[in-house]
């Protein structure tokens, strides 16, 4: 779906991802894995043309991305993007969030609304909170309206920036249920950040795991247990081990 050739990018000093060359697979999920500041986000917004690259192309579907955003509509009418956080507008209520692009189309109401009780059985919301603001939502809920928001257009790419990362314990526990359970019915191609591990094994097919914006490697969480690219990779995986007694580690 996604092919990344030679791709890199700076932001004045920094570089954020040196150049790399990487392939996501159609219909699979691939989770982006590494410490804070990394090049997670970076790499996800390369995808939907959020950000260009300095050096190198993405191509989605065998066909670079456009550039200037007139071309690059139609893209992204094809990819949904959850930001980190979520950024939902605060001034909208959870159904004005989820069905905006909808009615920036002009998207028949009945259409709309179809779409909308689809997306609120999917992911478990309460309807009856569809007309809350964001800051009367519950974290999880939050979630739950970003997500819908990603989905209402019925995208072939889903993307999503630490979708569950400010969330307690159990919510994030029942969200992630939620989310592979998601994943499983709508054999999207999704791409996932996230920075920890146990997550990145039960969501993803396949791990990209990063640091200091280079992949390090690529593959099934049992290959990188199994036979780790690099030391780091081994050091990223005891370090997020539970603790013996129970507690857990990072
Ligand atoms: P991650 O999502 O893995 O935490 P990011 O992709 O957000 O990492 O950031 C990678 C690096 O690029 C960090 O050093 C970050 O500070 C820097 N960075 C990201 N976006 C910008 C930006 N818009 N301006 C300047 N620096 C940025
Ligand atoms: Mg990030």
């Amino acid at each position: 779906m996604y092919e990344l050739q030679g791709v890199s990018k700076r932001f004045g000093s920094t570089q954020a991802l040196h150049p790399l060359t990487l392939r996501l697979p159609t219909g699979r999920t691939t989770v982006l894995l590494g410490p804070s500041g990394c090049g997670k986000s970076t790499l996800l917004r390369l995808l939907n043309g959020l950000l260009s690259p300095d050096t190198g192309r993405v191509l989605f579907d065998g066909q670079p991305l456009p550039r200037d955003t007139e071309a690059l509509l139609p893209v992204r009418h094809r990819v949904g993007y959850a930001l980190q956080g979520g950024g939902l507008f605060p001034h909208l209520t959870g159904e004005e969030n989820v069905t905006l692009m909808a009615r920036h189309l002009r998207w028949p109401a009945a259409r709309t609304r179809e779409r909308l009780g689809a997306l609120v059985e999917l992911t478990r919301f309460p309807v009856e909170a569809l007309g809350r603001y964001p800051a009367q939502l519950s974290g999880g809920q939050r979630q739950r309206v970003a997500l819908m928001r990603a989905l209402m257009l019925d995208p072939a790419v889903l993307l999503l920036d630490e979708p569950l990362g400010a969330l307690d314990p159990l919510v994030r526990h029942e969200l992630q249920g939620d989310l592979r359970a998601i994943f499983a019915r709508l054999r999207k191609t999704v791409v996932l950040v996230t920075h920890d591990l146990a997550e990145a094994g039960f969501l993803g097919d396949d791990i990209v795991l990063m640091r200091d914006g280079r992949v390090v490697q690529q593959g099934g969480l049992s290959e990188l247990e199994a036979q780790p690219a690099d030391p780091f990779v081994t050091r990223f995986i005891q370090a997020q081990r539970p603790m013996p007694g129970g507690g857990a580690a990072a």
